[in-house]
Order: structure tokens, then C-alpha cells, then sequence
């Protein structure tokens, strides 16, 4: 079967049916209040007047408000609304507004950011939709490609006088920092956001590289399908994923979102086209993953395609003491019978460990639809697991699983919506859950982003699984950040810049620390270059979306540059595109 096109329903799960639902209990409430003759509300001074006018009404007060001209009576919530907001900017003019933005940021994030993070994801959602209806996408994609192809040949002619970037702005992209190179580059201008071709035969998906994890669950689920790693949050793109890595519980089996790519179609420093596969220009398909496109531009992807069933059968482990959870995750990270294996670290020696498999199947009040938006944040319902220390078996809907850190964005919202897992937040709220991570970026000016840089942490090392129990312990010693993501992948050995230091394909692990960290004098760059210096001991590796304090010696020890560089000289890259070090390193960004 093929498919053409796509569209995406929005991230969470259906705000528009979600949004539906409290608008219409919302009339349904004001029907009832109407019935029960509750006085004080506008809608209620109505039926009040309408008494008072047939004279069926009781005090003169009742009939007080009959006596108000229509207009006034419109005005009035409106006043109440224009009163609250001038006082909440009084407040702001007193506190000033980087206080307000620093101290009180969940204030400025519910009134505004989630508002208009919804905007943002209708607007998406009609846009995929409309895509979708008129399968433009494919017909549209080559003329997009030569479009981009015509940008690099100009910038050729005009004398190569700067490197090259893609266009996408910095704080649309989900790593936390933005680089200052967007601004002095030669943006070239890549509008390529559609899955192109769905073969079930062949069991691949054309994708370009702007499409997201979001759109990509909502088409394949759909149909049948699912990619055999899907990288959790909804906003990941198809080619940050690639030129920079992607990862995913289900990674043991499947290695990174590279490894699971068949093939990569460019547009080179020269503006030639060129596809590369396992068999084809094989040198550049090694070497693109990781590369953060100092190689070529990337145009679109093909990747494998799996069998996907409807749930996610899930067992839940607390395990105590640190030997016990590293044994046991090794364990079940080894075993092929897991589709998805994952552990989320409370404590130095308390964790959750889940195993998983795909099925169709469930078992009657086990079914767990985690995604819903009044569902509590998916790591407060592991801890549970931990603090009533019981085992738990349930079935959770595939989408839902896959997207199951996105409404809290793993735990990272707590900090920022302190009360975003309460309830009756959930209950009122939770359908406009979470922010965008690239409306957070926009906004949150200099003061707060050199605050979170000494106050907060968002890395993620890869190192070898049989180092997990030292490493556990150099992440306590240096930054003291829980709870810790914990996920496994099998990573081949295979030229480029991210392979196993011996010939064969090796068990690594994920290690995700997000959060303020809690060692005292906590100090950000001497604190991450121990980290980093560890990571470099036993042949691991930083993704390159955080905060790298490294040199470029210490860069290039930790990664292998031997076929990067030598592509880097064949294909004329060094005059187009910096080098990777030059893209991620902690000068480079801001
Ligand atoms: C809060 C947070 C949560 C995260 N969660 C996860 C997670 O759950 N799973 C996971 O695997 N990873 C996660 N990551 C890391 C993530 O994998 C990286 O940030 C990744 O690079 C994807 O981000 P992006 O889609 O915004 O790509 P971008 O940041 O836009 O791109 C990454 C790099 O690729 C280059 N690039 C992108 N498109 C092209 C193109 N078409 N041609 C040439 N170069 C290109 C960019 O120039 C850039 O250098 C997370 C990161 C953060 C900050």
C-alpha cells in the first residue's frame, strides 16, 4: 500500500475534541444554573430581568439589574476583565517584568505560552490536514528541492563570502540553546515539513526533513505502521534526528534513530543533489548522522517502517539499591523479547524499571490511557510504582506510550508550572499541556537564560552499559540531578563519528539528566568538563544538542573525525559549512 502526503493531529492527543468537551459542559453547567435561578452572573441577571419584566420576580435587588440598559449589563464582564488586567500589569510595572518572568514564570506561561502554543499546534494540525487532502506534498517536493538546490548556487556566485545554515530560526528547534551563527550565516531556506510516500511493501517511509515524531505516530498508527524507534517528544524533527541523534526505549533493539535510516538524499556545497544508502556513496551515509549538517543540506529520508499493534502491554518494577538496578536493567536490555525497555532513576539506589511489549490485546481494568490530558504526568505515575514499592502490569495505547514524557516534557515543566500535575490544574487546564519548548525559548530573555545556565542541567551521555554503575555515580558526585532517564541502545560498529571502540556492536546506555542540580557550589562548566572528561574515559559520547564545555581536542577525542574530515575535504564543505565543533560548542551558542 502506499500513501501519499500526511497530516498530524496535534500533540495532545485531540485538544480540539478535548476544547469541544469543556465548551459544552461549560454551557451545559450555565443551562443548570440558569434552571436553578443562581443570581449574580450575567446570564442569570437575564432570566432575572425577564422575571422582573413579567413580574413573577421577588425583591427590588432581582429586579435591579432589568433596570440596567443592555449594553451595560454586556459590559460588565468585560470591565472585570480589563480591571484584572490592568492590575496584574500594575504588578508587573511594581515587580518589574524580568521578576516576574524569573520568579512567577508559570504566570506569563499559563496566561500566554499555553494559549498560544494551542494557536500554534490548530494551525499546524490544518495546515498538515489540508496538505494531507490535496497530497500536494509529493508533487511539490522536487520543485521545494531545486528551490534549495538555486539558494546554494547563488550564494556560489555571489563569492561564498560566509558559511551556510539552514534558515530555521533558533528557537523553533527543541535544544535548549540557540546558535549565534543564525545571525552572521547564510540562512538557506529549507520549507520541507510533508511525509512524502508511505510502501508498506518495502516497509519504508519517505519523509522530509521537517517532519515531526507528532506527525509521523499520527499517520503510521493509523495505517498499521510505526518507525521501530520514535524518539518521544512530539516536536522532534525527522532531521534533527538525524544530523544529530535520536534515541528511543525500543533503541536496544534497533540502535538510534540513525540506524534505523535507509537511505539520505542531499543537497551538497556545490548545490549538486545527491542520494547516499548503505550501498550507494556509502562514505556519506556514515558519515551525515551526527554531522549537524556540516555535510550537506538534507532534503529527505527514508526509513524503516514496522508492524504496529494497538497497546503497549507494561510492566512496571521498583528496584532498590544500586547493584540490583544495574543488574536487572542489563538484564532486560539483553533480552529481544522486549520490545521496549526503559528505567527512570528516583535515587541513587531506587528506580522503576519498565519492560514492554506490543500487542492488540488487554486484559479487562488494565487499559491506561496515560496521553489523556487530565492523566497525572507520567513519571509521577512511575514513582508510585516506587513509593508503594508494588509491581504494576498495564496496557497503554501505542501513541500514547510513545508521547508519554511530552506532556511534561520528561520532567522539566515541573519547574516551570509547579502545580502543573495538580488535578484540577489537569482537569481545567491539561488539554493545553505543554507549552511549546520554542515559545519557552523566545521568551525567556537574557537574565533567565543565563540563570538556567548556571542553575539547571539538560544533557544526555551516552556511555557503555557495562560502565553503569561508575557512571551513576560520577552523575551524583558531579550534578546531583533526579530523576535520571535510563535508556538502553545497541549501537553497531560501523564508520563514522559514533561507533563502538572495539569491532563489534556493543550494549550502551542513555544517561538523561534534566533538572536543577543539588551539589553544593554547583558551578556549570567545571562541574559538566568533569562529567565530560568521565564520558570521554570510557568511550562514550555527549548529544550535541546540549551544552558542550569541551575543547576541540577533547571534542574530536571523544568522536571519530577520520571519515567526517575526509569528506568534509572531498565534497568542498570546508568553505560552506563550519566545522561540527564550531556548530555546538559553548561559544557557538547562546
Ligand atoms: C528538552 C529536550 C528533550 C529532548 N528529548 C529527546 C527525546 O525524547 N528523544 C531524543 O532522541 N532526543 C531528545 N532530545 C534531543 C534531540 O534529539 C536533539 O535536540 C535533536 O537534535 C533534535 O532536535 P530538533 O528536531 O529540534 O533538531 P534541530 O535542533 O533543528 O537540529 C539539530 C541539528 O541538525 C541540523 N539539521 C536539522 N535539519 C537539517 C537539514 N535539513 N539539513 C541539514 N542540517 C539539519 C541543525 O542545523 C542542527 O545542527 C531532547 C532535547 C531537549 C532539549
Amino acid at each position: 500500500m502506499k500513501a501519499a502526503g500526511s497530516w498530524s493531529d496535534p500533540r495532545r492527543g485531540s485538544p480540539l475534541v478535548a476544547a469541544g468537551v469543556s465548551a459544552h459542559r461549560t454551557s451545559a453547567t450555565r443551562a443548570n444554573r440558569e434552571a436553578a435561578g443562581d443570581p449574580g452572573l450575567p446570564w442569570r441577571q437575564a432570566a432575572g430581568a425577564e422575571r422582573a419584566r413579567r413580574g413573577t420576580g421577588g425583591s427590588d435587588r432581582r429586579r435591579e439589574p432589568a433596570a440596567l440598559p443592555a449594553r451595560r449589563r454586556m459590559m460588565e464582564p468585560a470591565v472585570s476583565l480589563a480591571v484584572c488586567a490592568l492590575l496584574f500589569l500594575l504588578w508587573v510595572r511594581v515587580k518589574g517584568l524580568e521578576f516576574v518572568l524569573i520568579h512567577q514564570r508559570w504566570v506569563f506561561v499559563c496566561l500566554f505560552l499555553l494559549p498560544l502554543s494551542l494557536i500554534f499546534d490548530i494551525y499546524y494540525y490544518v495546515r498538515a490536514w489540508v496538505v494531507f487532502k490535496l497530497s500536494s506534498a509529493p508533487r511539490l517536493h522536487e520543485q521545494r528541492v531545486r528551490d534549495i538546490q538555486k539558494q546554494v548556487r547563488e550564494w556560489k556566485e555571489q563569492g561564498s563570502k560566509t558559511f551556510m545554515c539552514t534558515g530555521r530560526p533558533g528557537w523553533l528547534t527543541v535544544s535548549l540553546r540557540v546558535g549565534k551563527y543564525k545571525k552572521t550565516h547564510k540562512n538557506i531556506m529549507i520549507n520541507l515539513m510533508d511525509i512524502l510516500e508511505v510502501d508498506t511493501k518495502k516497509q519504508i517511509v519517505r519523509v522530509e526533513p521537517l517532519v515531526t515524531m507528532g506527525q509521523v505516530t499520527a499517520l503510521l498508527t493509523s495505517i498499521g505502521w510505526t518507525l521501530p524507534v520514535l524518539p518521544e517528544l512530539d516536536d522532534l524533527t525527522v532531521g534533527g534526528l538525524i544530523m544529530g541523534t535520536g534515541i528511543e526505549s525500543s533503541s536496544h533493539k534497533y540502535g538510534l534513530f540513525q540506524h534505523i535510516c535507509t537511505a539520505y538524499e542531499l543537497v551538497l556545497a556545490d548545490g549538486s543533489f545527491v542520494r547516499c544508502t548503505p550501498s550507494e556513496n556509502s562514505d556519506l551515509f556514515y558519515a551525515v548522522p551526527w554531522s549537524c549538517g556540516t555535510l550537506g543540506f538534507l532534503v529527505a529520508a527514508e526509513i524503516r517502517i514496522i508492524p504496529a499493534k494497538k497497546y503497549v502491554k507494561l510492566r512496571f518494577e521498583p528496584v532498590q539499591g544500586l547493584e540490583a538496578i544495574c543488574a536487572k536493567f542489563t538484564h532486560e536490555s539483553q533480552r529481544q523479547e522486549n520490545h521496549f525497555v526503559e528505567g527512570l532513576l528516583y535515587s541513587l539506589d531506587e528506580a522503576v524499571i519498565m519492560t514492554g511489549v506490543m500487542t492488540d490485546e488487554v486484559e479487562p481494568g488494565k487499559l491506561n490511557s496515560i496521553g489523556n490530558y487530565y492523566k497525572p504526568w507520567f513519571f509521577k505515575h512511575v514513582e508510585n510504582y516506587l513509593k508503594t514499592n508494588r509491581e504494576g502490569l498495564e496496557y497503554i495505547p501505542l501513541r500514547h506510550y510513545y508521547h508519554r514524557h511530552t506532556r511534561s516534557i520528561f520532567w522539566e515543566l515541573q519547574d516551570i508550572i509547579p502545580f502543573g500535575n495538580n488535578p484540577i490544574f489537569r482537569y481545567l487546564f491539561g488539554w493545553m499541556v505543554p507549552p511549546k519548548i520554542s515559545l519557552l525559548k523566545l521568551t525567556q530573555g537574557e537574565t533567565l537564560r543565563k540563570l538556567y545556565e548556571q542553575h539547571h542541567v539538560v544533557q544526555d551521555m551516552l556511555v557503555p552499559m557495562k560502565c553503569l554503575q561508575q557512571a551513576l555515580h560520577t552523575f551524583q558526585n558531579d550534578i546531583h540531578v533526579y530523576p535520571i532517564w535510563l535508556c538502553p541502545f545497541i549501537l553497531p560498529s560501523q564508520p563514522g563519528l559514533v561507533h563502538p571502540k572495539g569491532n563489534e556492536a556493543e550494549l550502551y546506555i542513555d544517561i538523561g539528566a534534566y533538572g536543577e542540580p543539588r551539589v553544593k557550589h554547583f558551578e556549570a562548566r567545571s562541574c559538566m568538563r568533569q562529567l565530560e572528561k568521565f564520558v570521554r574515559s570510557v568511550h562514550g559520547f555527549q548529544m550535541l544538542y546540549a551544552d558542550c564545555y569541551m575543547n576541540r581536542e577533547e571534542f574530536w577525542e571523544m568522536f571519530d573525525g577520520s571519515l567526517y574530515h575526509k569528506l568534509r575535504e572531498k565534497l568542498g564543505c570546508q568553505d560552506a559549512f563550519p566545522e561540527v565543533y564550531d556548530k555546538i560548542c559553548k561559544a557557538a551558542r547562546h
